[in-house]
């Protein structure tokens, strides 16, 4: 095993262990992978976070071969089918956050009421068709409904979040269950006050250049 490779083990626990501390996750609910040499390491299946160890964590090819005594996770197709279709992906998380799940369950998209959505790539969270857990029409149906973007809801399920690094997933799908609470909240009141496709591209220009960007 690569140095970088028991890092990413230990991150990979981390970030399960996260989930269930901020909420977005209870009991063996979500999953997470990360692209290694030849693969990617995925959380084994069925497995609460509290169990999760470094060593529980398993090494898989995209076509399902593993190693280990431990069975990856139940959704390794829809990892490894994203993971494939997407080279600036390196990390996923998946999970079944409440006010992203209630949505999901009604079959309904996040539309871009505040400037946050645009932390997905665009403007609206797009809902992915049901489809049953592990099956590759349901890894089919994530890849083409992320189309190039960083996350999306599933319907009666949950939502994902993809990204270059893990750290930036784990960003992505707790803002995603932010905007899912506030957009239910605006349900309540009347409804929300929508962006234009106009302010949503400024936003995403104006997040070119926010934060702490490299000098020269
Ligand atoms: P696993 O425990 O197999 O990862 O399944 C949890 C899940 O969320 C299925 O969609
Ligand atoms: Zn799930």
């Amino acid at each position: 095993m690569t140095a970088d490779e028991s890092v990413l083990r230990r991150e990979i626990v981390a970030a399960m262990v996260a989930m269930d501390e901020k909420g977005l996750n209870h009991g063996t609910a979500g999953n997470v992978s990360a692209r290694v040499e030849g693969g990617m390491l995925v959380t084994p299946s069925g497995v609460p976070a509290h169990l999760l160890t470094p060593d529980s964590i398993v090494r898989m090819n995209f076509d399902g071969k593993h190693e280990g005594a431990m069975r990856p996770t139940s959704e390794w197709r829809m990892h490894g089918s994203i993971l494939a279709a997407r080279p600036d992906v390196n990390a996923i998380v998946h999970c079944h956050s409440r006010y992203a799940t209630t949505l999901a369950c009604a079959h309904r998209t996040i539309p871009p009421l505040h400037y946050m959505t645009a932390v997905t790539g665009g403007g609206e969270i797009r809902l992915a068709p049901y489809e049953p857990f592990g099956s590759e029409e349901l890894a089919q149906a994530i890849v083409e409904t992320l189309d190039g973007r960083l996350a999306c809801l599933m319907a009666n399920h949950g939502q994902i979040a993809v990204a270059p690094t893990l750290d930036f997933a784990m960003m992505v799908a707790t803002e995603v269950e932010e905007q899912a609470a506030v957009y239910h909240g605006t349900l309540a009141i009347g409804g929300a006050k929508i962006l234009s496709d106009a302010q949503i591209d400024e936003v995403m220009q104006r997040f070119a250049g926010y934060g702490q960007k490299k000098k020269g």
